[in-house]
């Protein structure tokens, strides 16, 4: 494969003032993108502000000879964020939603503040930033985005319920924005990664943190965003240079009849072969949902 090129490609990367998105400006700066470094400075919890984060990542891209601003909006303001972009560089190819904080507390003590600050920072902010790069998107026919998920949001995690949340919907938003982006030659993928970075560093081994350089996400990313990938809607997992698909499994499943039978208790009695998936499927269309169904409504349609 010949070298993946950002020459004069616009790329938003929120938070990238530490973490995983500083190691994405640098690597964007170096193959010719202009940055957008996005970054509200803030502590893990979410608390304070600094524009030093942003500052420090755009003077070392621009000590290394490239192009980059700094950004000190919250996500929440995504607008204002797609507006950099626009006044610096005139428009933006790709945007990288990766800023997000944590919040961690059992649920039992986990108040509707608590989770809803997670599901603004992450979810909702990752809606503004994208949602003012759309019209930009659309127009100039091409944008990428990178939505960043987590192990925590696939599988559920101790203490994350609001993490997890918006980590899911994330993906989600992800599989519908491939799908309306399409045609517009927009692609929006997911990534679950798992990195050294303060997020982790208070909770993982020193053994296990040494193998988990936040640099090795950093090719999936680009790969991603770049115009040669025609991948879209799809997530992966990526930690420590392992790089993985994920996609959902649905069981053979059982269809019920709908008359008198169809009961809890038949429900009951079926749920054996309700989680066999022997027969399993990869649904990716919202019209795969229930193919059994499907297949006897349009034999039954094909007869009449
Ligand atoms: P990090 O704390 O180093 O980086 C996150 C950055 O986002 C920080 O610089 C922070 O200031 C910024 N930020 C927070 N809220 C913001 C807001 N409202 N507006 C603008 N910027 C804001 O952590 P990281 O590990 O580099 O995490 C990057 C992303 O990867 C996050 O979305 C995180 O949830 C996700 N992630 C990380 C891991 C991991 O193992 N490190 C695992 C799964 C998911």
């Amino acid at each position: 494969m010949s070298e993946l090129s950002f020459k004069d490609k616009v790329v938003i990367i929120t938070g990238a003032g530490g973490g995983l998105g500083k190691h994405y400006a640098l690597e964007y700066a170096k193959r010719g993108a202009k940055v957008v470094v996005n970054d509200l400075g803030g502590a893990l919890n979410g608390q304070g502000g600094d524009s030093k984060a942003a500052d420090v990542v755009v003077e070392e891209i621009k000590k290394n000879g490239g192009v980059a601003v700094a950004d000190y909006n919250n996500v929440l303001d995504g607008a204002k964020i797609v507006d950099t972009a626009v006044k610096a560089f005139g428009t933006v190819h790709v945007v990288v939603n990766n800023a997000g904080i944590l919040r961690d507390t059992q649920f039992k003590k986990m108040d509707e503040k608590t989770f809803q600050l997670l599901i603004d920072v992450h979810l909702n902010g990752a809606y503004k930033v994208t949602r003012a790069a759309w019209p930009y998107f659309r127009k100039q026919n091409f944008g990428r985005v990178i939505n960043t998920a987590s192990p925590a949001g696939l599988y559920g995690n101790f203490g994350q319920a609001n993490y997890s949340a918006a980590k899911l919907g994330l993906l989600g938003f992800a599989e519908s924005l491939a799908k309306e982006g399409e045609k517009y030659n927009i692609r929006a993928n997911t990534i679950a990664p798992l990195a050294r970075s303060r997020m982790t560093e208070s909770i993982l081994p020193p053994p296990i943190l040494e193998q988990l350089n936040p640099e090795k996400v950093a090719p999936l990313v680009l790969y991603l965003s770049h115009e040669e990938n025609k991948l879209n809607g799809e997530t992966f997992e990526v930690a420590a240079g392992f790089y993985a698909q994920i996609r959902w499994e649905r069981s053979g499943g059982v269809l019920f009849k709908p008359d008198a039978s169809f009961t809890a208790e038949a429900v009951g009695a079926k749920f054996e072969e309700i989680l066999n998936f022997d027969d399993s499927a990869k649904p990716e269309l919202l019209k795969n949902q229930h193919p059994k169904m499907l297949n006897d409504y349009q034999s039954l349609t094909n007869a009449a």
